[in-house]
């Protein structure tokens, strides 16, 4: 639908950001929610969803030739990810800076992985890499109607 193809630019750039089900388990919810919170991101949508393995499998499909692409649509679809949307200002590139790098033995303390564990399968959270991948995962994790618009009443403190 057009909302996903027109004006996430700017303030309004909009990126999916996933806690996985090792992230789940390892109560680390509230942690990254808190982080994204924090830093002066909008929450726009978040739910509890149990993936099925088509969805992962298209979620993950730009890595399907990898040796681990079977076991991480396994993994990512042995308990509860907390699926989130989160907008603002270079929220894509912040995003994975917060997040640190894909493994947590590469990734600065600090950061989301750098803090939390320690295994590369076992690393949180994902959240999307570029302006392409963040609409085509939002659109394939989220129904439009699930996506909220409301008005931050910081804003003005946040942004100039
Ligand atoms: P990300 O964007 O930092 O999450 O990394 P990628 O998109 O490259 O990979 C997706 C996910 O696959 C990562 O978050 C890891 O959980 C997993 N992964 C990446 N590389 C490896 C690897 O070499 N071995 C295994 N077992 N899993 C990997
Ligand atoms: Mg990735």
């Amino acid at each position: 639908a057009h909302i996903f193809k027109s004006g996430w630019t700017g303030v309004n750039e909009r990126t999916f950001i996933a806690v996985k089900p090792d992230g789940v388990q390892r109560r680390l919810v509230g942690e990254i929610v808190r982080r994204f919170e924090k830093k002066g991101f909008k929450l726009v949508a978040l739910k509890l969803v149990m993936a099925s393995e088509e969805l992962l499998k298209e979620h993950y499909w730009h890595l399907r030739n990898r040796p681990f692409y079977n076991r991480l649509v396994r993994d990512m679809s042995s308990g509860p990810i907390v699926a989130m949307v989160w907008q603002g200002l270079d929220v894509i590139k912040t995003g994975r800076k917060m997040m640190g790098e894909t493994s947590p033995s590469d990734s600065m303390p600090a950061t989301i992985r750098g803090d939390n564990g320690v295994e590369v399968r076992r690393n949180a959270i994902h959240g999307s890499d570029s302006v392409e991948s963040a609409h085509r995962e939002i659109s394939l994790w989220f129904q439009e109607t699930e996506l909220s618009s409301w008005d931050v009443c910081s804003t003005n403190w946040i942004y100039s």
